[in-house]
């Protein structure tokens, strides 16, 4: 950040008068703009991966911070990739240390037991869905109480819970992983997260 751009100045995406912190494509930019522009990532023309494509190469193409020797402002400041921004760090690490909360044992590591759940989760399209899933069902915490051992991992267990779609999901997601046998559930009627969210490759 150079201190030249602490000062207001016209941002060269919206226009307004407001503080531009960053260059981004050799304009200012303000707060607002940078953040949109961060979310964006597309294909560099230097490496061929999707990230942001904020600085020019020696060819005047916009390319990534890799590919034009500056700083990588942009990176997960956990993984450094640039693809899948979520605030500081990226949706797979988010994902990634939330889904481990959830399955941890008392040694803080996912339960063994739970690891395919742990991989079906992370193999998510959208990590976002999953964290929102983890925000709004009641499923995760039953997920969490068979991680800590409050309640067996098994088909009898459900049948003492509430027959809602969270517990039937939870169910489903169990027998679909391969931690408990299959068995016929109504999953087609009720699912309330399609199953391709959690099982297909990420975009
Ligand atoms: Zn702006
Ligand atoms: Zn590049
Ligand atoms: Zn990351």
């Amino acid at each position: 950040m150079s201190p030249e751009f602490k000062e207001r100045s016209v941002c060269g995406y919206c226009g307004e008068y407001k503080r531009c912190a960053r260059l981004i494509l050799a304009k200012p930019a303000c707060e607002l703009c940078r953040l949109r522009f961060s979310r964006a990532p597309k294909t560099c023309p230097g490496c061929g991966e999707v990230k942001v494509l904020a600085f020019y190469d020696s060819d005047g193409r916009p390319a990534c911070a890799a590919c034009t020797g500056a700083k990588p402002v942009y990176g997960c400041a956990t993984c450094g990739r640039e693809d899948s921004p979520f605030g500081r760090t990226c949706g797979p690490c988010v994902l990634s240390e939330r889904a481990t909360a959830l399955l941890a044992d008392a040694t803080g590591q996912v339960r063994p037991e739970l690891l395919p759940v742990f991989e079906a989760l992370m193999a998510a399209r959208r990590p976002r869905t999953v964290l929102y899933w983890f925000h709004r069902s009641s499923g995760p915490a039953i997920l969490r109480a068979m991680a800590k051992g409050e309640i067996e991992i098994s088909h009898g267990v459900f049948d003492r819970l509430p027959q809602d779609k969270a517990s039937v999901f939870v169910h489903e997601l169990l027998a679909t992983v391969g931690v408990l046998s299959p068995f016929n559930s109504r999953l087609e009627q009720v699912t309330p997260w399609p199953k391709n969210h959690v099982m297909g490759p990420r975009e």
